[in-house]
């Protein structure tokens, strides 16, 4: 079985956004960039079914710059067997990234999909949920633990209730939650052989698909500066605050 493995380049998590002077988005300017973090638990567990033997090949899928290449080669480098870079500069929103991703479904057959439950930059949560209604396909979001058999995989999924199982036919898309695992380093030899891996180089065109953006950001603002707290003596003190606050 084939696993389709789509991985973003988004801003560090380590790195506080800072928002441009004129409002008109985040500044992204010598900005350090990574592989969204639930896109690098997703070729985690994908690597994972592939040690177990029950997929034969990853293929890691990055739609964005030309730089999303460093993306893809640490997606390989963790242990993909291939790449597709789908080079646009534009903006892509997750409608056109889901047909994109739904063209390159129709190519490459994959009995899996797993992607990332969001990407930390637009936190849209949207492109697997898109992806499952465009392909016809069903779909385990929020997964905390995946087990394929035969031909379905069942999903523990975290919900305010418990957990929900459930158990999808084959070929699904399942998007993951912080919890499914562990995400390895590479090491530094697969660094190394990650760079003659294959990583084929398309654009939204290839896939007959127009990313032109459908909304439109009208501003981005630094969120309101927290105010410091207060320390009261005791808890008649603290009573009496809140009161005098109005929130008791
Ligand atoms: P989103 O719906 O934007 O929050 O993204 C959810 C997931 O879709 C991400 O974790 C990725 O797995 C995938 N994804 C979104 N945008 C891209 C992109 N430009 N390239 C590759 N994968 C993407």
């Amino acid at each position: 079985m084939k696993i389709l493995v789509p991985v973003k380049r988004v801003i560090d998590y380590n790195v506080k956004p800072r928002v441009k002077s004129d409002g008109t988005g985040v500044d992204l300017a010598n900005v350090k960039m990574s592989m969204n973090p639930f896109d690098e638990i997703a070729v985690e567990e994908a690597i994972r079914l592939k040690e177990k033997g029950v997929a034969t090949e990853i293929v890691a899928v990055s739609i964005g710059p030309v730089k999303a290449q460093e993306t893809l080669r640490t997606a390989l480098a963790m242990g993909a067997d291939r790449a597709i870079l789908v080079q646009t500069d534009d903006e892509v929103e997750p409608l056109a990234v889901a047909k994109i991703l739904k063209a390159i479904a129709d190519e490459e057959t994959p009995g899996l999909v797993i992607l990332g439950k969001q990407a930390i930059d637009d936190d849209s949560n949207q492109t697997g949920q898109m992806l499952a209604a465009l392909w016809g396909r069903p779909q385990g979001t929020f997964a905390s633990e995946v087990t394929v058999e035969g031909d379905s995989v069942t999903g523990k999924r975290e919900v305010d209730g418990g957990l929900e199982v459930v158990k999808l036919a084959l070929p699904a898309i399942v998007t993951t939650d912080l919890r499914l695992n562990e995400p390895r380093y590479a090491s530094l030899p697969n660094i190394m052989k990650a760079k003659s891996k294959p990583l084929a180089n398309k654009t939204p065109a290839d896939y007959g698909v127009d990313t032109t953006p459908r909304l439109k950001t009208l501003k981005v603002t630094e969120p309101a500066v927290r105010s410091a707290g207060i320390k009261v003596a005791d808890v008649d003190a603290l009573v009496a605050k809140l009161k005098e606050l109005g929130v008791a």
